[in-house]
């Protein structure tokens, strides 16, 4: 018991007690909203980032600005982290998380990262006590401010009801996909089949005009049949037919072509070490690779069409 109630440590309740401490460590494009959403929802949010004007925004949302990783998780009932990349991660978990959080913590990484990382974290984390999962997310900075991520998630299964709640005001649903790692696994398969499915969508609208089919007309025929996919249903890369596409700004904002890139890589790295055949990814990775060597790295991912119709000067105006 705690002031009372029951210990959130003790069962399967974080979240659903009226006020869990928070710690969140990275608040950039995605952790900002994330950690607005866990205030927002009345937890007590301890916010630490390296910079100053990512912890000036997440004051301005109701969390409490700190200055260190250890001042937030000092005595978090949850440390929530949204970092940049594997050794990040794998730096602040050992030398700043694991030993000066409460062992009772629950310690969830959402970064997108590898998942020999992941694992290395969650063995750093079990063998000091903690429940740990590797919680990658789906869904973008708009996702992240409304608080409707998918969350792929990796933990022992006793953990999970408790993940869950922890996630909740950050999310639309949280699956889990297995033991430690298999969250990553899952966010690293997931987005290489979307990078494949996008270029093969600008394939297809690139060919389609070469043909004479106007792109619009070719989009309600392919939203209707064997060619549907998430790139052209909710995300077609040609402006016009679906309104909330980056398309239609210009290919701003949206998902970044160097963040595609990144995650494309992580899925070459996972495939060489598990001896798993991916042609399509590898080939995905060297577009993409081109796209952001040439200076396109800060577009939507959806803008490689231009590079696929041999227009990437209608993306330097
Ligand atoms: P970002 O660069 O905007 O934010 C990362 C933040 O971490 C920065 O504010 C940085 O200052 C901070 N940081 C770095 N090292 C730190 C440290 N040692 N201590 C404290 N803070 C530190 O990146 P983002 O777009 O928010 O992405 C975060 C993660 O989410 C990445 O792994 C990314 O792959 C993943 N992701 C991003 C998107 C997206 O659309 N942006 C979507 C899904 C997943």
């Amino acid at each position: 018991m705690k002031n009372g109630r029951r210990c959130p440590d003790s069962d399967a309740d974080i979240g659903r007690e009226t006020m869990t401490k928070i710690a969140f460590i990275g608040l950039g494009n995605m952790g900002g909203g994330m950690a607005a959403n866990q205030a927002r929802a009345g937890h007590a949010v301890a916010a630490f980032d390296l910079s100053p004007s990512a912890l000036e925004r997440a004051a301005s949302v109701g969390c409490a600005p700190v200055g260190s990783v250890a001042e937030a998780v000092k005595d978090a009932e949850v440390v929530i982290t949204m970092l940049p990349a594997g050794p990040h991660v794998l730096k602040v978990y050992s030398e700043q998380i694991v030993g000066a959080a409460p062992s009772s913590a629950l310690l969830l990484d959402c970064s997108t990262i590898d998942v020999e990382t992941a694992r290395k974290v969650a063995d750093l984390a079990k063998g000091a006590g903690y429940a740990f999962a590797d919680a990658p997310v789906s869904g973008g900075t708009a996702a992240a401010d409304a608080g409707t991520l998918a969350f792929m998630v990796g933990c022992d299964e006793v953990d999970f009801a408790r993940v869950e709640t922890a996630l909740a005001p950050m999310s639309r649903i949280a699956i889990r996909a297995g033991d430690h790692g298999a969250g990553q696994a899952a966010k690293i398969c997931n987005n290489m089949l979307l990078g494949i499915s996008m270029l093969g969508t600008c394939e297809a609208i690139a060919l389609a005009e070469k043909l004479g089919l106007d792109p619009e007309r070719f989009f309600e025929i392919a939203s209707k049949s064997s060619g549907q996919c998430w790139s052209v249903t909710s995300y077609y890369p040609w402006p016009g037919p679906v309104p909330t596409a980056p398309s239609n700004r210009d290919y701003q904002a949206g998902f970044a072509a160097a963040m595609m890139l990144k995650d494309l890589k992580l899925a070459q790295d996972a495939a060489a070490k598990s001896g798993a055949s991916t042609p399509l990814g590898a080939q995905a990775e060297a577009l993409y690779a081109l796209f952001d060597g040439i200076g396109h790295g800060g577009r939507d991912f959806s803008a490689v069409l231009q590079l696929l119709r041999g227009r990437l000067s209608e993306l330097d105006v």
